[in-house]
């Protein structure tokens, strides 16, 4: 069992598989060129098997598959086919342009629900947002996924001035829709061109929701990172993810391997430890993996508290698309 200083077990494992990804989204990467690791740099199916195989034998019983985006990867299907074989729960975070690929693949691996990325119902925005003008078909596979019953998560990363009038359309899909709705906070990263005034707190999305729709809390789970809540008369549901205003750090028992195979204990951390080397050399990786658990901060990485006083140039961090969200 991977337990940290302050009593937290971590038994749940982000795994991103590349930091490639087939949109640019102006709030995770930086603006400038990305050059992206080599194919050879990433963990192969077997290692990702592998070093899966470990984490499980230490407690972990959750692996989110991730990246930058997750289904680039041409190997994706033997991934998903291999973790299917472990006695996990299996979670895709995903931008949903591929998705379509690999529901025959998804199906096999029972996967029941999956996290696709719209921060927009808008083409015209979405081709703003992502630099790619591939909304009809985002949308198209979020149907399918329904159709497929698979359960849909949409994440949309609420920022003021830019999709934050969206809301209510947001909020209106799951009138006849199962879906389920995550607000999330927009999060500072490298050079993602983050500012507090940007932020809109879950806690005004809440009320300005609450405006319009009768809402009713359902219960969470005891790790989880959203507030859920249903809606009288919907289908669909609703949660938000307030890392910045009222952070779940005492609840968290994450943990993230990046593409370039650094275990990182925090998503805001700046401290990483090299596995993927280590693994490659035939080393026993688990005093790393406990040794990463152990430095891990009480909070936000012990980077910030107060997200009002963030000073961006000063966090040390990478982009998210560099992490694994
Ligand atoms: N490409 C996949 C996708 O977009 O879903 C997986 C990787 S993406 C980094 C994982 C999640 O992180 C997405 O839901 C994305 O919206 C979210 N994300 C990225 N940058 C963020 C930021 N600055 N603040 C909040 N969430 C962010
Ligand atoms: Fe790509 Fe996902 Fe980042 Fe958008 S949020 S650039 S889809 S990794």
């Amino acid at each position: 069992m991977l337990k940290d200083r302050y009593n937290r077990i971590h038994d749940y494992l982000r795994l991103s598989i590349t930091d490639n990804c087939n949109f640019r989204c102006s709030y995770c990467m930086p603006d400038e060129k990305m050059s992206f690791l080599k194919q050879k740099l990433l963990m192969s199916p077997e290692e990702i098997f592998d070093i899966s195989k470990i984490f499980v034998q230490l407690g972990v019983n959750k692996i989110r598959l991730t990246g930058g985006e997750p289904l680039v990867r041409k190997d994706f299907g033997e991934i998903i086919s291999k973790l299917s074989l472990l006695p996990i729960k299996i979670g895709i975070t995903t931008n949903g342009l591929l998705i379509d690929n690999y529901l025959e693949e998804l199906k096999k691996a029972d996967i029941s629900s999956i996290n696709i990325s719209l921060d927009t119902l808008n083409d015209q925005k979405f081709k703003t947002i992502t630099q790619r003008n591939h909304f009809a078909k985002v949308w198209e596979n979020i149907q399918r996924c329904m159709q497929e019953n698979i359960h849909v998560k949409l994440n949309m990363v609420v920022i003021k001035g830019v999709n934050d009038d969206e809301i209510i359309d947001f909020v209106n899909l799951t009138k006849d829709l199962p879906i389920h709705i995550r607000l999330i906070e927009f999060m500072p990263f490298d050079q993602n061109n983050w500012n507090k005034e940007k932020v809109l707190s879950n806690k005004i999305a809440l009320q300005k929701i609450s405006e319009q729709f009768s809402l009713f809390k359902l219960k969470d789970d005891k790790n989880d990172t959203d507030k859920k809540f249903g809606i009288f008369g919907h289908s669909g549901t609703i949660s938000f993810i307030s890392t910045l205003s009222d952070s779940f750090c005492s609840t968290c028992n994450r943990m993230r391997i990046t593409a370039d195979g650094k275990m990182k204990n925090c998503l805001f951390g700046k401290d990483e430890l090299d596995l993927i080397s280590a693994f490659r050399k035939g080393e026993n990786i688990i005093p790393i993996i406990k040794k990463s658990i152990f430095l891990k901060h009480q909070k936000l990485g012990g980077q910030f508290d107060d997200y009002k006083n963030i000073q961006p140039h000063n966090l040390e961090n990478r982009s998210m698309i560099k992490i694994g969200g």
